[in-house]
């Protein structure tokens, strides 16, 4: 049977730009990929034809060579990529990772594209999460808190390289030191050459003769750290800090990751709190609301005395400027505000009441000169 031209088998001219190339490939391995089409038999055979052209037309060499020898340039493991592994299984790199790309949207990928790319390299040390709880008050003025942490911290023993100091460093004998070890897997597309980091050195190709005595040559060692976090003045639950290079060490030289501490603000028993201002309620009797009283008020920075004016109704909300909590933008404060409670009596002594009922006759069923109006209007409606 003789081949067919990658070009037609991808549908695109001899002039097709990379990109038309790319878009063309992909359209045809979606629409012949295997797992899509487990009842039609010639898929597979469509599939591995297509990704074939896609791996030659892709690569600008070996499309050169395409161009000028056509078939002949991959025949006798002469051509790249040819040979043992040849298109088998389109077993170079690149296509395979591109069909990844492609159904998994570039993550996912199994050991195989990942490990390639990491394992040699260094690799940053991950982020650590630490849940936080601060008081109100704490929230509001800063503080600096002492925490612990529980984290793959660099060995001090060997500086984090993983080596006894002193030993040599010699290449892994597996796979003589390229951190990958090639196996051949009978797949429906015939036999694929693959690859898969070396067990022995972890993918690195190199090993210590003597590995680290207290690490055991990771280079890492699980620690428990005390560390002061800063918490700025008016933050609020849900606040989240980053406190950089203290989450764990990298591996391989790679840098450390950050700690992020999320903070949960407790509720206070008196104030509450909407962003920068601070809400509470304060309780006065009918003679102060009447006649106006001076009342003490608590507030972040101990009680404070406020004037309530005369004939001040329930539910007013007075206003104590700077009382409230630091913007955490620019240390402005906001204000403190407090709704007034009128409390009606509910036990008085024959005296008080008497001193009632005083007061009622004397004022009638008037109920406050400014009233009047509203009195009026329910006379109107009844008549
Ligand atoms: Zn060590
Ligand atoms: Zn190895």
């Amino acid at each position: 049977m003789s081949k067919r031209d990658y070009y037609d088998v991808l549908g695109v001219s001899k002039t097709a730009t990379a990109d038309e190339i790319k878009k063309a490939y992909r359209k045809l391995a979606r629409q012949y990929h295997p797992d899509v089409n487990k009842d039609n038999p010639d898929a597979a055979e469509k599939f591995k034809e297509c990704s074939e052209a896609y791996s030659v037309l892709s690569d600008e060499t070996k499309r050169a060579q395409y161009d000028q020898f056509g078939h002949a340039a991959f025949e006798n493991g002469g051509g790249p990529g040819a040979g043992a592994g040849g298109f088998g299984g389109f077993g170079g790199a690149g296509g395979m990772e591109d069909i990844f790309d492609m159904f998994f949207g570039g993550q996912g990928r199994g050991g195989f594209g990942s490990s390639r790319r990491s394992k040699n390299g260094p690799q940053r040390g991950a982020d650590l999460r630490l849940d936080l709880e601060i008081t109100f008050e704490e929230a509001a003025f800063g503080v600096e808190k002492e925490v612990r942490l529980n984290r793959e911290d660099t060995c001090d023993h060997c500086q984090g390289s993983g080596a006894e100091p002193g030993s040599e460093i010699g290449v892994c004998p597996d796979c003589h030191g390229t951190g990958e070890i090639q196996f051949t897997q009978n797949t429906m597309f015939g036999q694929m050459v693959n690859v898969r980091p070396c067990a022995r050195c972890h993918g690195e190709g190199k090993i210590f003769k003597n590995p680290c005595k207290v690490c055991g040559g990771s280079g890492r060692l699980k620690k428990e750290k005390k560390l002061k976090v800063k918490i700025p003045a008016g933050v609020d639950t849900d606040s989240r800090l980053r406190v950089s290079g203290e989450g764990e060490a990298g591996l391989r030289g790679g840098s450390k990751g950050d700690l992020y501490v999320y903070l949960y603000v407790k509720p206070h028993k008196y104030f509450e709190r909407d962003g920068t201002t601070i809400l509470c309620e304060v309780p006065i009797n009918i003679v102060q609301a009447t006649l106006g009283a001076e009342i003490k008020v608590p507030t972040l920075d101990g009680q404070v005395v406020m004037k309530v004016p005369e004939g001040t109704q329930p539910g007013k909300v007075l206003r104590l400027k700077g009382k409230g909590i630091a913007s955490l933008r620019n240390g402005v404060r906001g204000d403190q505000l407090v709704t007034i409670k009128v409390v009606v009596p509910t036990k008085l002594t024959d005296k008080q009441k008497d001193s009632l009922k005083k007061f009622a006759e004397i004022s009638g069923d008037n109920i406050n000169p400014e009233e009047k109006s509203f009195l009026k209007k329910i006379a109107d409606l009844f008549k």
